[in-house]
Order: structure tokens, then C-alpha cells, then sequence
């Protein structure tokens, strides 16, 4: 279309639109009215900010939150676009301005808090300013059935009427009611033209994991990640706190978040993760809605979500800015059994309460799944065209075993006690254990008594869980949460139906493995990265702005990888616009520069040849034994030029390595060098 990809490069710096933008910016450029649905990080702003900038006049774009607005106004002047807010947090003379701006006719976006649409006179200073399109962003605020009503979204309505002019509302919320809502309240009964967006976000790595030491394995993942921001979702507020508190004890910046605290240690909590770089926050899902911070790289689950909605939506907070991020979630029987009971003891009505087991259950099925979890995810919103190859079933297919006996004999102990036990226990009675509970039913004499031998305890929770996650069993909470069988488990129990388990949850469930430590580039590129994310800090931190605002860790990424010598090849990279190009590029290539130099002319000469990566290593043991072997010794190194040399030699032998490196030197690294040209031969 004309106009749009080339505003898209000069001023946001990319190189193309993100999956349904383009179709999105062309009809709110038109002046249809819109509603678009696009999942959390698809790029919703972009597709208003663009328009704004291609029509006449003031775009106005109502928003909730005014911390947000904020830094959107801070963005959109760092790529040199006429922006101001209007919201209770300014001080007069920034209201003043804003005016001032809006009457030169300086400003193409005014961000508004929907309170400000109370007082009587801004309809009548938008209307002269000349407004001429509103945006709504997180259009589901209105919908009073939602748990982010915005009383005040409610006055949208009565505004696009005063103004008459064309309205584009944004929302990841999906479902048909709340979408119903937006169609009545906002465009009031007339429908827009409506785009809903695919609900692939491909750079997020989807991870289940069964719970096994639920504490370790997120502190491994996290250890594994260190450095980068990071969500952990708890299932409970004193769990935020005590994982934020072992984490700091591992040596992580981390704070916590609950609806218990005060509402400005709230805020306080929220800015400070939106603007530091690489802190984790422990959290309820509370925690979430004030944030919309692009370069959050992990999100992982202590305990397992409530819906796979719930699912969707906490860890679509990672990776908004399409940089490669991480989720792990963990479950076990205890999370379905609370699940289950929250559902059954909640006041909602019957029909309602088999919906939420429903969704329940979908998400259980994408816990327990046994091929591609993207696949089965896109499957509930009823996408079937998925390419994945980012899931850790794709990583590593999953071992499956006919359960069908495991599960009839399981569903046999049961019955025969009359559904008035926990897994605990019934796997005592098939594993023939003589406790005292069993003693005193007894529950030895019970036919299924030591029938299940054949696994061992870990293996038969892990058949438990299974069941559980695919609804063949329920806790009942008026039986203190025995399991019960469900209908579904009957043609198993008959044996007309067979059913496959995954054996491999089985094994790891006696197993913690520490997973490696996950870059976000390549060995080579992480010092680059690391060097260019420091000047991004100090930047961020003069301009006093979150990070991100200055560059997104993707186009430093991106720079890291691709290293532009000048400013032209500078201009091509994601994220990078003309002003962005003007304010930041040279700071930024003089990094890039520093590290090309940082690369030794010695080791530059080695480059591609293997003595290249001989050198690499030799570098590495330099510094392993730069204090000597049990490091108390002064500090020695070799230079560039005789470890070039070092590393070209052939048959080296102690004597001839003491030639190059001279008596000292030999003594400290002569062996251990030895080692390696030996090992390289
Ligand atoms: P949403 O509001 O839908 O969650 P945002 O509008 O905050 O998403 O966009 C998320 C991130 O994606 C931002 O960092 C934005 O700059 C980036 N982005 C948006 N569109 C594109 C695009 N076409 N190419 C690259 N990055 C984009
Ligand atoms: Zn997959």
C-alpha cells in the first residue's frame, strides 16, 4: 500500500509488518471503523501509531494505564513523533504544553486516560484541535463482565458520537461475549470491520514440566537465565515472597508481587520491573495488566494456571519485542486437585462451573500432551495450519507406553475401596505396602492388593497424574479430595477403549537435571551483546527511560549478530528508524568498532582455520590458570602474538612450547597448553 512501508522503515525502523498489521493499518487508515484482536506482543500500537501518522489531524488513544501512556508517549518522541498524554499524572505546566502543542498543530497522537472524558470541556478542546480519529487500546476494559472493567471506558461511546469520527478499538481478549460488548459499547450496535489476528506468538518456547522439587527446577531455569527479566507466576502470595527470597539468595535481582500489598508498593513494584533491565519478578497473576514491557524474556509457572486462557495470556508477557523467550510451566496432582476445587466451591453456577473444568481440562490435556504443544495449543483457538519446532515435545518426542492396564488396575483400587481415597494411598494398596492405614481397612485382603509391582511408586504418581490431567479421575471435595472416577474412565475400565501414556514424565519425575545456561547469541556474540546492552543502560539511565525505549533487546541482538560497520548498514537493522539512526547509531557503532579492535589483529589473522579455535582454548586455560592452579598466585598472562604462535605449532612438545613462552611462563601454562595442541592433533 502506499505510503505505510515506507513511514514502517523511516520511522519504527522494520523491515516489514508483523501477521495482520498491514491489513489492520490500511483500513484504519481509511477511516473504517476497526476492531482488531491480536494476541498480547502481535504489535497492536503499531497499528494505530502508523495510521495516525499517515491521516490528517489529532489521533486520540484512549488507554488504561497511566504509567503506560507514558512510556508510549516516551517512545513514540524518541522516534520523533508529535506525542503527549493527557492524564492525572501530569503537572500543569506539562498539561500547558500539551495544549500549547496540540493548538500549533505539533502533535499527530494525544493519549488520554478515559477519566479525562468526564470533565465537560475536553470534548469541545478535542473537537478544535481537530481530532479526527480515536484509538482504543485494551478495548475489553468496557466490557463490565471482564475483570478489568474501566467505568469510565464507558464514556468512549458518547465521545465517537460528539467527535463523529471514525473509532479503532484493540484487545487480546478473544471470546465472543466480550467482543459483543465492545461492538455495543463502543461502536454502539453498528459492527466495525473486524480482523482477529493468528494466535502464534513463534518465538515463545513452550515448556510443561511435572513438579518434582517445584523450588529447584525454577531456580535452575531462572540460574539458567540469569541477567534476563523474567516472570514467575505463584499460585500464592507468600510463595512470591519466598521465591523472590531464594532467588536473591542465588545472586538474582528479584522482587515480588501480590494483591496484598499496598496499592503504591504495587506501583512501585510494576515501575521498577518495567524499568530496570534483567530483574525477575515473583508474582500472582495480579501481576501483569500495568505491564507492557517488550523485552521480558522468560515466564515460568511455579504452580500450573487456571484455564488455558489464564495459560495464553501470562506467558504471551514474554517476548512481546519477537526476540527468541522462554517459558517452563509446572505441574502436579496437588495443582489439579486446588483447580478442581476452586472450581467446585466457587459460587459460579452449575453450567458455568463445567466450562471452567472444561478449561481446565484443556490445559491439563496440554500438560499431559504427547506431541507438539503449540499444535495442541493453536488447536483450542481453532488454528490448525502450525509450524513449531519451538516446544520441548519437538525438542525431544516423548516416550509412550500402552497405560491401559496401569489405568484399569489403578481404576480397580478405587472401586474396590469405594472412591474414598487419595492417590497416596491407593498406590499403597497396588504396590502390596503394609501401612498402618492399610492394616487397619483391611486393604490387604482387597484383590488389587500388590498387583501394580511392576512400577515403582514415582511411576504409578506419575499414572495418577496422567489420569487426573486427562479427567479420568477427579478429587471430590466433600471427600476430603478422594478420587473419584469420571464417566470418560468407563470404556478403559471395560475395557473397550485403550489409552496411550507418556513414559518419559514417568522417568523424570525421580530426575532433576540442571539445564544448561541458555544464551540469548552465539559464544562469539555474547561479549558484543553484553557491550552493547552496558551503553544501552547508561543511555537509558541518562535519559532516565526504561531500556527498552533506547533499543529493544531484539535489534541489539540483531546488531550483535550482524555487526554493521557504518551508519547505512546501521539503518537496516530491526527497531532502528532515522531517528533512532540520528540519536543512537554512532554511540552504538563506536561499540561495535571498540569490539572489532577487542578482537585481537593475532586472533583475526586465525580466523576460520582451526588454529583459530586452538587459540580460543588456549585463551581459556590462560585465564583459568592466570592466578595459578589453586589461584594465589600473581597474575601472568601470555600475549596475543605468542599464544598466535602457541597455537600454529605442530608436534609441540614441553621443550619447544618453554622456547615461545620463556621459563615463567612455561612453568604456569607450559602443560596445560600442552594438553591442548595434544587434544587438537
Ligand atoms: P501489543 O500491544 O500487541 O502487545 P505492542 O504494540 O506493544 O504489542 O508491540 C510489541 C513489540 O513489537 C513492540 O516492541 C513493537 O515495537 C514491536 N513491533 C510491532 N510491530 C513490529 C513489526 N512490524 N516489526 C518488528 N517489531 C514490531
Ligand atoms: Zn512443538
Amino acid at each position: 500500500m502506499s505510503g505505510a512501508a515506507p513511514l514502517l522503515k523511516d520511522v519504527f525502523g522494520f523491515d516489514g509488518f508483523r501477521p495482520g498489521q498491514e491489513e489492520i493499518v490500511e483500513a484504519v487508515t481509511a477511516g473504517e471503523n476497526v476492531l482488531a484482536i491480536m494476541p498480547t506482543g502481535g504489535g497492536k500500537s503499531l497499528c494505530f501509531q502508523l495510521p495516525a501518522l499517515m491521516r490528517d489531524g489529532v489521533t486520540v488513544v484512549i488507554s488504561p494505564l497511566i504509567a503506560l501512556m507514558r512510556d508510549q508517549v516516551r517512545a513514540l518522541q524518541e522516534l520523533g513523533v508529535g506525542a503527549g498524554a493527557l492524564t492525572s499524572g501530569n503537572t500543569p505546566e506539562e498539561t500547558d504544553a500539551v495544549w500549547e502543542g496540540l493548538e500549533a498543530g505539533q502533535l499527530k497522537l494525544l493519549y488520554m486516560a478515559p477519566e479525562r472524558l468526564a470533565a465537560g470541556s475536553v470534548m469541545g478542546m478535542l473537537k478544535r484541535v481537530g481530532v479526527k480519529m480515536i484509538a482504543v487500546d485494551e478495548a475489553h476494559c468496557v466490557s463490565q463482565w471482564g475483570h478489568d472493567f474501566r467505568p469510565d471506558y464507558l464514556r468512549i461511546g458518547e465521545l465517537k458520537r460528539a467527535l463523529n469520527v471514525p473509532l479503532a478499538a484493540f484487545t487480546a481478549t478473544a471470546d465472543a461475549e466480550t467482543r459483543n460488548e465492545i461492538v455495543q459499547k463502543l461502536f454502539a450496535g453498528t459492527p466495525p470491520r473486524s480482523f482477529l489476528g493468528g494466535f502464534d506468538r513463534p518465538n515463545i518456547h513452550l515448556t510443561f514440566a511435572a513438579k518434582n522439587s517445584p523450588r529447584n527446577q525454577i531456580l535452575s531455569f531462572a540460574a539458567a537465565r540469569r541477567g534476563q527479566s523474567g516472570i514467575v507466576y505463584c499460585g500464592t502470595r507468600a510463595k512470591t515472597e519466598g521465591i523472590a527470597k531464594a532467588l536473591n539468595d542465588a545472586g538474582q535481582k528479584a522482587i515480588h508481587y501480590h494483591g496484598g500489598m499496598e496499592a503504591d508498593d504495587r506501583r512501585i513494584a510494576e515501575r521498577k520491573f518495567q524499568q530496570e533491565d534483567g530483574l525477575i519478578v515473583a508474582a500472582t497473576v495480579a501481576f501483569g495488566m500495568g505491564i507492557d514491557k517488550p523485552d521480558i524474556r522468560w515466564v515460568a509457572h511455579a504452580d500450573l494456571p487456571k484455564s488455558i486462557e489464564s495459560y495464553y495470556q501470562e506467558i504471551g508477557r514474554a517476548g512481546r519485542d519477537g526476540a527468541p523467550a522462554e517459558t517452563l510451566t509446572l505441574f502436579g496432582p496437588e495443582d489439579i486437585r486446588l483447580r478442581r476445587t476452586q472450581i467446585d466451591e466457587g459460587l459460579a453456577p452449575p453450567e458455568r462451573r463445567a466450562a471452567d473444568h472444561g478449561r481446565l481440562n484443556a490445559l491439563l490435556g496440554l500438560a499431559e500432551a504427547l506431541e507438539c504443544r503449540r499444535k495442541t495449543l493453536l488447536g483450542y483457538f481453532d488454528e490448525s495450519e502450525v509450524t513449531c519446532g519451538r516446544c520441548d515435545l519437538c525438542d525431544n518426542p516423548v516416550d509412550t507406553f500402552d497405560g491401559t492396564t496401569a489405568v484399569r488396575k489403578a481404576l480397580s483400587a478405587m472401586l474396590r475401596t469405594e472412591e474414598w481415597f487419595g492417590a497416596g494411598h491407593l498406590i499403597d494398596i497396588l504396590l502390596g505396602n503394609e501401612t498402618e492405614k492399610v492394616k487397619q481397612r483391611g486393604h490387604q485382603s482387597l484383590p488389587t492388593y500388590g498387583v501394580g509391582t511392576e512400577y515403582s511408586k514415582p511411576e504409578w504418581q506419575a499414572v495418577f497424574r496422567q489420569m487426573m490431567g486427562r479427567d479420568l479421575v477427579r478429587p471430590d471435595p466433600s471427600r476430603h479430595g478422594a478420587l473419584r472416577m469420571t464417566d470418560a474412565a468407563l470404556p478403559i475400565l471395560r475395557d473397550e477403549q485403550k489409552i496411550t501414556l507418556r513414559r518419559d514424565s514417568i522417568k523424570a519425575a525421580g530426575s532433576s537435571r540442571r539445564p544448561a545456561v541458555k544464551a540469548m547469541v552465539s559464544d562469539e556474540d555474547a561479549p558484543l551483546l553484553s557491550a552493547l546492552k552496558a551503553k544501552r543502560r547508561g543511555l537509558a539511565e541518562t535519559a532516565k527511560v526504561p531500556a527498552y525505549i533506547i533499543f529493544t533487546d531484539r535489534t541489539l541482538i540483531e546488531m550483535a549478530e550482524t555487526r554493521p560497520a557504518d551508519l547505512d548498514q546501521m539503518a537496516g537493522i530491526s527497531g532502528i528508524g532515522a531517528k533512532k539512526l540520528e540519536s543512537y547509531g554512532a554511540a552504538f557503532l563506536e561499540v561495535i568498532n571498540g569490539e572489532a579492535e577487542m578482537m585481537h589483529p593475532q586472533r583475526r589473522k586465525l580466523a576460520g582455520r582451526d588454529a583459530g579455535d586452538v587459540y580460543d582454548q588456549l585463551l581459556e586455560v590462560q585465564a583459568a590458570l592466570s592466578r595459578g592452579a589453586l589461584g594465589t598466585e600473581k597474575p601472568l598472562s601470555c600475549s596475543a602474538s605468542l599464544l598466535a604462535k602457541v597455537a600454529q605449532m605442530h608436534n609441540a612438545n614441553a621443550d619447544a612450547i618453554e622456547r615461545i613462552l620463556g621459563e615463567k611462563r612455561a612453568e604456569r601454562f607450559g602443560a596445560a597448553f600442552l594438553d591442548v595442541l595434544q587434544a587438537a592433533d
